[in-house]
């Protein structure tokens, strides 16, 4: 399916690796034109450079955090600058640590805040403006599983990335006159160099080979096995198009079926 969507221009948040590369591979694949930020530039000029000579497209890159607010603005105002139009956006970033609530402090709660929902305001006020005006937009954000079903452990997740899917949803039913849509999409377990991290830390952590923690979480999985980056993309870069016309205010899980609710 041609979804729509050649050189339109994306600008995909914290994408030099992982889930967020995995959308920009799969947007480009399309034709879309990229704008590209991560904090460390070295690895994002690779990234930029390595998408540009597989699929062909124009990718610019900028090294930012984006919980800083006035970065994502310059970031914003340089993609018009060089392409004249932005019509689709994809906020992301890192995760907030692994906590109870007993284990955190107010400063954690502030970090994850700024985080995981700042960056996504940040990203969206600047994107917002410029589609309206061209009555078409695309809006998604990168959110977690933990949206659908509270992990423990995972409590600054459980907490404040419902607060974006919330977001998201009013945003949905406030911008719809102006053809602009908002979705959410949940990952389960999928295998970026992220969560092989994990799965290498808590292996040397608790003696047993990296296997048996990744057998661990994949034995919940109904699917038997951990999400390819790819898979995710191509789900995000669909919701991304014209294709999804008529999808908007919805999160959407892409786990291999480990979320246990009805919806
Ligand atoms: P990753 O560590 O592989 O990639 C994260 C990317 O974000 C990198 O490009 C990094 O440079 C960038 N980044 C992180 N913090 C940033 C910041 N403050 N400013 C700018 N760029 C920043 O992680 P991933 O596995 O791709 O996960 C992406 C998001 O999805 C995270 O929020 C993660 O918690 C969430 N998530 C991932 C999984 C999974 O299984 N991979 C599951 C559920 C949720």
């Amino acid at each position: 399916m041609d979804l729509g969507i050649k050189d339109r221009v994306a600008v995909v948040a914290a994408s030099s690796r992982g889930l967020g590369k995995a959308v920009a591979e799969a947007l480009a694949a399309e034709g879309a034109k990229l704008a590209l930020c991560a904090r460390n530039e070295k690895t994002l000029a690779a990234t930029a450079e390595s998408i540009r000579n597989r699929w062909g497209v124009e990718v610019l890159g900028r090294a930012l955090d984006v919980t800083d607010s006035e970065a994502v603005k310059k970031f914003v105002a340089a993609t018009f600058e060089r392409f004249g139009r932005v019509d689709i956006g994809v906020a992301n970033a890192g995760g907030p640590p692994s906590k109870g609530f007993a284990e955190t402090t107010l400063e954690d709660w502030r970090q994850a805040f700024e985080l995981n929902f700042m960056s996504t305001l940040y990203l969206v006020r600047e994107l917002l403006p410029h589609m309206r005006k061209q009555k078409w937009g695309r809006i998604v954000t990168i959110t977690s599983i933990t949206v659908k079903q509270p992990t423990e452990g995972l409590i600054l997740s459980n907490a404040i990335r419902a607060a974006v899917a919330g977001l998201m949803k009013s945003l949905a039913n406030e911008c719809a006159a102006d053809n602009i849509l908002f979705n959410n999409v949940c990952p389960g377990f999928t295998a970026t160099d992220r969560l092989n991290d994990v799965a290498s830390a808590q292996a040397a952590a608790q003696g047993v080979p990296r296997e048996e923690i990744v057998g661990r979480w994949t034995r919940n999985i109904p699917l038997g096995r951990l999400g390819r980056p790819e898979e995710f993309g191509s789900v995000v870069a669909f919701l991304c198009s014209e294709r999804a016309g008529y999808v908007t205010g919805t999160s959407t899980a892409i786990d291999g079926g480990v979320v246990k609710g009805v919806y």
